[in-house]
């Protein structure tokens, strides 16, 4: 696969540097000078550009602007972010409007280096069905390009290589404020002879240091049996001085009466895990660190045989977080995490369920919609808490892993063998999984259904059962965003495989209905920070539905994030935002456990 992605992305640089000489600058030395950071530790980050005195025309701001995108390129040239993007294929419904058909989903690490380059997670079987075989065999030749995830990471970019006045014209059109910070934007094109795929369209620039803070557009002149997509790109300002490639969205498809095109789709493309620790050659022997057996406990004898049994378990489950911590896969521990355990407390709590060691939870960073437990760590991905209604939802979702533990189903013990944590971050998913054999999940249904039966939730699964009848309904069209990677599916072949049951009681599930939401869109709840991969709740407020088309279960929507400056983030411009009563509920709920 690497080969294949070798030579498309061999293709694309072919067409985008056909025209143009190879003047691009040698990149500044990438290493670091700097004593204080250690050697495993990811680049230090080079100061950016120094300030200078303050622009006088256009044409300054235009040079200072190519400056920093030069500067911007080197910072991120050693680095390999994670890169996702999902995409929903769409057809035209007649009361919902674009819904969507089918979906696929892409994962990988991005190469910043040279060019652009990346490499996947998914094994080659799900790359076959998710991508090749419908590329091959369903679409036409000149949409090859269209469902080459490399496609959507090039444009993090305006042009890797060649950004510059040889290239492009420059045209001022306006100041304008993208959330907190003032603009100055621009319209670029490129010149005349500046040859194939050069960018076409307006950028947003800052108005202190003038980086590029958004991109919005295309490339421009395809090769032939090529085709770039529209898109629209935000950089986020997360580390001082530079702004960091964060969210693209880009969509296709003309619904207007008579419209020729056939393909229309929309698909988010999220980048992350920017300081995670770089990958060497060298990596195996930085691992075996991992080896040594914490031995803090002040046993005064052995363990016997129970509590052995449990401390492997123990171990089993710190490495495997560890390892996903260290792939990219999984968010640090955080406030979001003190979220899902108050609501894994209060199932507790009212079940009287007394476990040898607390259950912990955890954030995985990506979408697709899944959960699984490792020892006493629930894990629940980002676009599962995206896209639940409420919080009786989220308590059906913990409660299934919450059972699993209770009911002693302990999965991946066999992680405690060190030699199993020794892969490169690319084969995570081939070489980690917790997927339980059917009558386990069965059993655990039935003891969540029973738990939550006694629990705050008894009153509220109304909206559970909704969400699990909304899901039933889209099962069929989201197969990529309901393939658990690591644990078992929420659905199997367009069938809702976990807490079925809970749809039974629920009311019946009208999309006319505007005060009923069975499901949320995605990237409404959790927000990933791309540079450290912490995870926290979105504080926005709900903006109100005026049809059954705002309604978008499960879909993706274009990002609009509100850019702050670096360092302004936690601003105490609202004080009294969601985040304290949250932590005070969840110490108040944690008391009565001791
Ligand atoms: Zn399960």
């Amino acid at each position: 696969m690497r080969t294949l992605n070798w030579i498309i992305l061999a293709l694309l640089v072919l067409t985008i540097t056909a025209a143009a000489q190879q003047s691009a600058p040698t990149p500044q030395n990438p290493q670091p000078a700097t004593a204080s950071q250690p050697a495993t530790a990811s680049p230090a980050v080079p100061p950016p550009p120094p300030a200078q005195a303050p622009p006088v025309t256009m044409s300054d701001v235009v040079d200072r602007v190519i400056e920093h995108e030069k500067a911007l390129i080197n910072l991120l040239a050693p680095r390999t972010p994670v890169v996702e993007t999902y995409l929903q294929n769409l057809t035209q419904d007649p009361q919902l409007g674009p819904v969507p058909q089918d979906d696929k989903y892409f994962l990988g690490r991005m190469d910043l280096s040279e060019s652009i380059d990346r490499s996947d997670y998914l094994k080659d079987k799900e790359k076959d069905e998710g991508m090749e075989k419908h590329l091959l065999g369903g679409f036409t030749k000149m949409f090859k390009f269209q469902y080459q995830p490399l496609g959507f990471s090039w444009m993090i970019y305006v042009d890797r290589n060649d950004f510059d006045r040889q290239h492009y014209d420059f045209r001022y059109v306006r100041r304008e404020f993208l959330g907190d910070v003032r603009c100055l934007v621009f319209d670029v094109t490129p010149k005349k002879d500046a040859g194939r795929g050069r960018f076409l369209g307006r950028i947003w620039v800052e108005d202190q240091e003038f980086n590029i803070v958004r991109l919005n557009g295309t490339y421009a002149h395809p090769a032939r049996n090529t085709y770039y997509f529209h898109m629209d790109s935000w950089r986020l300002n997360l580390v001082p001085g530079y702004w960091i490639p964060s969210y693209i969205y880009s969509e296709e498809g003309d619904f207007t009466a008579g419209a020729k095109n056939k393909i229309a789709f929309k698909a988010q493309t999220r980048i992350w895990g920017y300081n995670l620790k770089m990958g060497t050659p060298n990596d195996e022997l930085t691992q075996i660190r991992v080896d040594s057996v914490k031995d803090d406990t002040p046993a005064a004898q052995d363990a016997t045989p129970l509590a052995a049994q449990r401390e492997w378990q123990q171990q089993a489950e710190d490495n495997v977080l560890e390892r996903l911590e260290r792939s990219g896969l999984l968010a640090p521990e955080g406030d979001l995490d003190k979220v899902l355990q108050t609501v894994v407390n209060n199932i507790e709590i009212t079940n009287n369920i007394e476990l040898p060691r607390p259950v912990r939870t955890r954030v995985l960073t990506t979408s697709p919609l899944e959960t699984f437990s490792v020892g006493n760590t629930i894990v629940v991905s980002r676009g599962l808490i995206d896209v639940l209604p409420d919080e009786a939802s989220l308590a059906m979702v913990l409660a299934h892993e919450l059972a699993h533990i209770v009911l002693g189903h302990n999965l991946g013990s066999q992680y405690a063998f060190n030699d199993r944590m020794l892969f490169s971050d690319e084969g995570t998913y081939q070489n980690l999984g917790f997927k339980h054999i059917p009558e386990e999940e069965t059993a655990a249904d039935k003891k969540a259904i029973e738990m939550l039966k006694a629990s705050p939730y008894a009153q509220k699964l109304d909206t559970a059962g909704l969400f699990i009848k909304a899901l039933k309904a889209r099962a069929p069209q989201l197969s990529a965003l309901l393939l658990a990677h690591l644990g078992n599916s929420m659905a199997e072949n367009g069938t809702v495989t976990r807490m079925a049951q809970l749809a039974n009681s629920a009311p019946a599930l009208d999309w006319n209905k505007l005060d009923q939401i069975a499901a949320l869109p995605l990237g409404g709840r959790v927000k990933l920070n791309p540079w450290d991969n912490k995870v926290e709740m979105v504080k926005a407020q709900p903006v109100a539905i005026t049809s059954a088309r705002d309604k978008m279960p499960f879909e993706v929507t274009p990002f609009f994030p509100r850019l702050t400056r670096y360092g302004t983030t936690n601003a105490p411009a609202n004080p009294t935002a969601a985040p304290a009563t949250t932590a005070s509920s969840a110490n108040a709920n944690a008391a009565p456990t001791n």
